[in-house]
């Protein structure tokens, strides 16, 4: 890898700049409404745009629209240490955010800007907070602190009340076209890489792309790609390759990760397959990928191998080359 762009040296990636300039010109005309919902898939840096326009909100000498790197506020928020930024997340990954952190964000909300500016707070992922903790931000929806903002950065807005999602401004941020993602990623992968396979990969999500090339799954998902083939020429059996996958390493932390490899490999058959007879068996088969993923997800216990060597009988008899 030759570059890696950190969130302290990036503004916001290429594929945003509509966006912020968007944005921008609302906070320099003093349009910005005080709660913005930033949607959007997983992986497309919608957090990093959120922490850049924080910083612009607070910086004292914007450049040219951005937060100019150098005055007491840019420093105070690369330190993460500036007294009207607060950053609410989960204690950890995964887990939901809480009443008692929201309520940090009354007390904040309330009290008057330390540095005389603005005041901004930014939820990650939105769509974590529980029950509880999205009263409480209603609360303060329906109170907004003075030249306060708030950022609510959420990849599934359908998971947030409709209440909360009335009270914010929406901002949709779309998965970035390949011509977009491209040149990024080519820049920060190395040229060396196969851009368009890496995007394809993680549906053109950049930040995905780059992930898989850190950890190693892009060579997994090439191994599972490998083993449906050996099974669809009956070099292996569906037994041998469910041992094969229980053997993965990072299956255990993501054991749906597989299925969705194997749901895109069928959906994309479907696609080839332009109505020849046998959808309609491949869609019902997409339904039961749905199904063992639910299972898989469950707090059940479930049988993995089991399901896996289910899984992969019926995909070989529907889709062995005969
Ligand atoms: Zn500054």
């Amino acid at each position: 890898m030759s570059e890696k762009i950190t969130p302290a040296t990036a503004m916001h990636y290429p594929w945003q700049a509509s966006h912020w300039a968007q944005l921008v010109a609302q906070v320099e005309q003093q349009l910005i409404p005080h709660a913005l919902i930033l949607s959007g898939p997983k992986h497309i840096g919608k957090y990093q745009f959120a922490l850049t326009l924080a910083q612009r909100m607070l910086c004292e000498a914007p450049v040219g629209g951005y937060p100019c790197g150098h005055c007491k506020q840019c420093h105070l928020v690369a330190a993460n240490s500036h007294p009207d930024m607060l950053k609410i997340l989960p204690e950890d990954e995964g887990k939901a955010i809480r009443v008692d952190t929201i309520r940090e964000l009354g007390d904040f909300s309330s009290k008057t800007s330390q540095q005389g500016g603005w005041k901004v707070a930014v939820i990650y992922p939105a769509e974590s907070m529980n029950l509880n903790a999205s009263n409480a931000l209603l609360k303060n929806l329906e109170e907004p602190g003075q030249n306060t903002l708030l950022l609510l950065v959420c990849h599934e807005p359908a998971r947030l009340s409709a209440t909360i999602r009335s009270r914010c401004r929406m901002v949709k941020f779309p998965v970035p076209s390949a011509i977009e993602a491209r040149p990024w990623l080519s820049q920060v992968a190395g040229q060396h890489e196969d851009i368009d396979q890496l995007l394809d990969h993680s549906d053109g999500r950049p930040l995905l792309a780059l992930k898989l090339l850190e950890t190693d799954s892009l060579e997994q998902r090439r191994s599972f790609e490998e083993m449906l083939d050996d099974l669809a020429v009956r070099r292996s059996t569906p037994l041998l390759v469910a041992e094969k996958l229980m053997a993965i390493k990072s299956l255990d932390k993501d054991p749906v990760a597989a299925v969705d490899w194997l749901y895109r490999r069928v959906a994309s058959d479907i696609r080839a397959d332009h109505g020849e007879g046998s959808s309609r068996l491949m869609f019902r088969y997409l339904d039961r990928l749905v199904q063992a993923k639910k299972l898989l997800q469950s707090r059940a216990n479930p049988n993995v191998q089991l399901i896996w060597e289910e899984l992969l009988l019926n995909w070989q008899h529907l889709f062995i080359k005969r």
